[in-house]
């Protein structure tokens, strides 16, 4: 890894030329096992070691670690461990840190993956889980058990782009003796690093920014030597969601253009919500880049790039989306964020309520607030921002 360089420029040449031909690039491994001395390896994931040559490609292969290496650079991590997706890394951290009796406090509007697998998935095994909205600290502070192990935070948040502040967090979480997770697929390395304002774990699904170009899935976990090193052996060999070479090779092609990709998302995002926002239909824009977000103060202060992803509601909900759907001919109506074509889906507030977030009482109120009938999510492509204007208008 090439040291002391900016984040730009590691990304853009982080990647070392191949030893073996000298390729600008990292060659395809496809092999599944490798030879190995007697003796070199264990045949148990428990006779693991940190340095050990490859041995079988669900421990580790080299396309991967390369990605691997690079992604905990990236987020300044001592260490990384890829999944085949972003919900493997999600579940292979979460059933790593938490067992039966523990307790886990989880931002409740994020990934609906994530949120239903807290809520069923978990629950299911013995994990108490309280959903809280990580915004409000005193609601994380009272939420906080002895019993209490993780603090699953989000930012933004996907759909509603609420922010967390990383660094009231981890003091939080680690007063109360539990480790911060944060899941920061949507705002890059570009515009935060988690782990340097305290976070235990960084988590991004690749299958978004990272990669960029929407033809990999992909997921990591970041965070210390030793806990990469307990999760790799925990998560990945014994649960088994190893990466593909083939999808680790896109991703790193995908780095390379990250910075100037970000650089792109956040400026036709900017643009494409100050449009929105003087829309006589559309009566509100969740984007951390505009003044008018709940978190606008945060959002400067701990996000370097707001990202290209927002959420508008807009007169019309349900038709709207149809005619949407049929209209646009540049902005494409499909799920899936961080591609270089623009996205738009349309999430119908009461089914998200009665499906990924099941918020009750005042909780469900608020989201009815802020969501009206629904949410359109749009995840701003790398278009030429006034064609995607031109096309929504
Ligand atoms: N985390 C966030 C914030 C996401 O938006 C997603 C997917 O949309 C995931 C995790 C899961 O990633 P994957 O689809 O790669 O499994």
């Amino acid at each position: 890894m090439i040291d002391r360089l900016s984040l730009w420029t590691r990304a853009v040449a982080g990647e070392v030329p191949d030893t073996a031909h000298g390729a600008i690039g990292t060659p395809i491994v496809q092999a599944t096992s490798f030879v190995v001395k007697p003796g070199d390896v264990g045949f148990s994931a428990a006779d693991m070691r940190e340095e050990q040559p490859f041995f079988y490609a669900r421990w580790s292969s080299p396309t991967v670690r390369v990605l691997e290496q690079r992604l905990a650079d990236l987020d300044d991590g001592e260490d990384a461990v890829c999944f085949a997706t972003g919900m493997a890394a999600v579940s292979g951290l979460l059933l790593h840190v938490l067992r039966a009796g523990d307790h886990a406090v989880v931002s409740e509007v994020c990934y609906a993956g994530v949120a239903e697998l807290a809520r069923d998935g978990l629950r299911r095994l013995g994990i108490e889980i309280t959903f809280a909205d990580l915004s409000d600290l005193d609601e994380v502070r009272a939420a906080l058990r002895p019993t209490t192990r993780l603090v699953w935070a989000e930012t933004p948040v996907n759909p509603i782009l609420r922010l967390a502040d990383v660094e009231a967090l981890a003091e939080l979480a680690h007063r109360g003796g539990a480790a911060l997770a944060v899941d920061s697929t949507i705002a890059t390395p570009l515009g935060i690093r988690p782990l340097g304002l305290g976070a235990d774990f960084v988590v991004h699904s690749l299958t978004k920014y990272a990669c960029g170009h929407g033809d990999a899935l992909g997921g990591v976990v970041i965070g210390s030597r030793s806990a990469m090193a307990a999760l790799r052996q925990d998560a990945l060999v014994h649960h088994g969601g190893a990466m593909n070479p083939n999808a680790a090779s896109l991703i790193l092609r995908g780095l390379v253009t990250l910075p100037l990709r970000m650089r792109a998302h956040e400026e036709g995002a900017t643009r494409v919500a100050r449009f929105l926002e003087g829309h006589p239909r559309v009566r509100r824009v969740l984007y951390p880049g505009l003044d008018s977000h709940p978190q606008a103060a945060l959002a400067r202060r701990q996000l370097r790039n707001t990202s290209g992803l927002l959420a508008f509601v807009a007169d019309g909900g349900e038709l709207l989306a149809r005619q949407l759907a049929d209209r646009l001919r540049l902005v494409l109506y499909a799920v899936s964020l961080g591609k270089h074509r623009s996205l738009l889906y349309y999430l119908p507030t009461e089914d998200l309520l009665r499906t990924s977030f099941r918020l009750e009482g005042e909780k469900a109120a608020r989201f009815r607030a802020l969501a009206g009938e629904g949410l359109f999510r749009l995840s701003v492509g790398l278009e030429a921002a006034d064609e995607v204007i031109a096309d929504l208008e």
